[in-house]
């Protein structure tokens, strides 16, 4: 694996592959990478010729500077991890190259709806930043595939959107979530969990798997309650446990057989923020 600091190198490098008529994936991340960065990556090879990932924390999409704070770093086990599994080239860049003319300046892009709802609604200024930084890492790295994980639903959407914003051909490939034998979603953020905190963060998928059993009893109101009961008695602050239209985000207040739907639940657990999605069947 090929490691870069700088971009204008990363720049000619890629070029060249392209010249040579290689196809580019690309799996951006913020590190601590665990196995469902790695699947993304195993996903990338699959559907591209070179594999790129970026490890890069990116504050402006912190709204909480204590989670940004916080936020775990490792990257020399990430680089083992990627080489392990099979990545040909990684990003790393700095700050100050990322934003080389501070992060006021740049280009912001509107997101709609979906930046008032759920994540948008409780996270101020997140998509924004999410925005801004995944047009920048695709100005410098071009891929032809972009690939996302579904564990982070909305911001798929937002990044879909962003890039029908851009006119992009980019094509982007949502990958199924990896998660622990409990059913807890991968997340770098399990890190911080102590002992007794992740031997109930199964709890959010076990609710997820309830909301999409339950269907036939086809009461969403009396599931979300159950559910926001069950988490509370373990001790979790629940933020949001919601069912919605699974293109367009709209939040549904009842099961809709005739509809594909998605459930989203955001909780915390002490001071880390977990979030898991389930599509319906
Ligand atoms: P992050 O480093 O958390 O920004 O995540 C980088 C990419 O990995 C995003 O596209 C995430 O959706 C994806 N990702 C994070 N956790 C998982 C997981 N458990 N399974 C699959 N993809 C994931």
């Amino acid at each position: 694996m090929v490691i870069f600091k700088k971009l204008a190198d990363i720049q000619r490098y890629i070029a060249t592959q392209r010249a040579d008529g290689r196809l580019v994936g690309f799996v951006p991340t913020m590190g601590a990478l665990h196995e469902g960065h790695t699947s993304l990556v195993q996903q990338a090879k699959q559907g591209a010729d070179i594999v790129v990932a970026s490890i890069f924390v990116n504050p402006t999409q912190f709204n909480d500077k204590t989670d940004f704070e916080k936020y775990p770093t490792s990257v020399e086990a990430d680089v083992a991890m990627l080489i392990e599994a099979g990545c040909d080239i990684l990003l790393l860049p700095s700050v100050a190259d990322m934003y080389p003319d501070g992060t006021d300046s740049m280009q912001s892009y509107n997101f709609g709806y979906l930046d008032t709802v759920l994540e948008g609604e409780k996270r101020p200024g997140h998509f924004k930043g999410v925005g801004q930084i995944v047009a920048r890492l695709l100005d410098i790295v071009k891929p032809d595939r972009l690939f996302m994980g579904q564990k982070d639903y909305q911001q798929c959407m937002v990044v879909k959107n962003l890039l029908q914003q851009l006119n992009s051909t980019i094509d982007m490939v949502i990958c199924p979530t990896k998660r622990e034998a409990d059913g807890l979603a991968m997340s770098s953020r399990n890190r911080r969990l102590t002992e007794p905190q992740r031997a109930l963060a199964g709890v959010i998928y076990q609710c997820l798997v309830s909301i999409s059993t339950k269907q036939t009893e086809g009461n969403f109101a009396l599931v979300q309650k159950e559910c926001a009961d069950l988490m509370a008695a373990k001790g979790f602050e629940v933020e949001y446990i919601a069912l919605a239209g699974a293109n367009d985000l709209t939040l549904l207040d009842n099961y809709d057989i005739n509809r594909p739907m998605v459930a989203l639940i955001a909780a915390k657990l002490g001071d880390i923020r977990l979030i898991d999605n389930m599509l319906l069947q």
